[in-house]
């Protein structure tokens, strides 16, 4: 089920050339599912033909306002998240929505495995035709949590769904990352968690805005209520990122599908309640995403061309050994970059 990167780039060359960005766009608009696939395939795509396809497909979809609030839902492995985004899902299309859903794997590119992608999860939701599902890029491709994943939920708005919910596996720094990339941060943990909080770290406890206690059903039910208390005061102490917003806690059981409703309420809240916060937000988050893919292109151009290879590698000796000043180094590549 994994796609993304290497496959991506093969998958494309198999279906000839790059898709017309102005053809997959007005199949876009009319929520087409299949034009999203391949939409995505193109973003995630490596090769540098394609990424000018993908640049007029970007633009061509700019202008579509998209109105969806942008859930990220993370937690430990075996937290339920996979469960709990099915759940939340097929309560979202009872209700005439279109969810769609992302995974972003930490694990990717860092150690070669995988957390997230290989086995099939919500089998349901992927299969409907009101939701979308997307597994998360291949290992290796964009080093760690996908690159290209802004990119993904521009095309997914794009075709019209709402909401869209990025699925990551909380290790602490992959939630930081999600978070520059959503509006609001969903927080699964498990009943039973004592001291420490299940070790859940303060920075990601700060990153929180709904913390749901799941499995709150059974033998867990009373233990649940408990940890959902301690949760709500240790981020009683916390500072709040928003004006209009304090983290709630709350416990939901993805299994019997109790508290879906409360959690999706809580969501909806968030979103009518912060609007011009998060128009801010958002803001914010596209000057950093410019200034990281400026960054990133910046790297790529210095490692792609042999000329300035040998430049930067002349320029490294010669700062290690004291001969030049680092300052200097880095004044006389720019210099050369930019051709001045
Ligand atoms: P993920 O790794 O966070 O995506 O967790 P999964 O959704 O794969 O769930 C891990 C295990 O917990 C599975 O066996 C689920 O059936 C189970 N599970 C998930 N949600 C609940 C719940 O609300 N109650 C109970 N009792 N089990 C659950």
């Amino acid at each position: 089920m994994k796609r993304g990167g290497e496959s991506a780039d093969r998958t494309l060359r198999k279906e000839g050339a790059a898709p017309d960005p102005e053809r997959l766009a007005e199949r876009l608009a009319r929520g087409d599912r299949r034009a999203l696939a391949r939409s995505i395939t193109l973003v995630e795509s490596s090769l540098p033909e394609h990424r000018r396809s993908a640049e007029a497909l970007l633009d061509a979809v700019a202008g579509l306002a998209p109105t969806s609030l942008r859930v990220a839902v993370s937690g430990a492995p075996g937290a339920g998240k996979s469960t709990f985004i099915e759940a939340l899902g097929r309560y979202l299309i009872a209700r005439n929505l279109r969810p769609a859903v992302l995974a972003v794997d930490p694990s990717s590119g860092l150690s070669g495995g995988s957390i997230l992608g290989d086995k099939t999860r919500m089998p349901e939701l992927a299969r409907h035709p009101a939701a979308f599902v997307r597994p998360s890029p291949t290992r290796g491709a964009y080093g760690g949590v996908a690159r290209r994943t802004p990119e993904v939920i521009m095309l997914c708005e794009a075709a019209g769904f709402d909401p869209i919910v990025v699925e990551t596996v909380g290790v602490g720094q992959s939630e930081a990352a999600v978070a520059s990339m959503v509006d609001m941060l969903v927080l699964l943990v498990l009943p039973g968690g004592g001291d420490e909080l299940q070790g859940i770290k303060r920075g990601v406890m700060e990153l929180a805005d709904l913390v749901l206690v799941n499995k709150a059903d059974g033998a867990f039910a009373e233990s649940a209520a408990a940890t959902a208390s301690e949760y709500a005061s240790a981020i009683g102490l916390l500072p709040s990122r928003w004006r209009g917003w304090r983290a709630s806690v709350r416990t939901c059981s993805a299994l019997t599908g109790d508290g879906i409703e409360m959690a999706w309420t809580d969501m909806q809240r968030f979103r009518e309640g912060l609007g011009d916060e998060i128009r801010a937000k958002r803001e914010d988050q596209s000057l950093r995403w410019l200034w990281s893919e400026i960054e990133e292109g910046f790297k790529e151009a210095l490692e792609g061309s042999p000329e300035l290879r040998r430049a930067r590698q002349g320029l490294e000796e010669a700062v290690r050994s004291g001969r030049i000043a680092a300052p200097v180094a880095a004044a006389r590549l720019l210099r050369r970059i930019l051709n001045r």
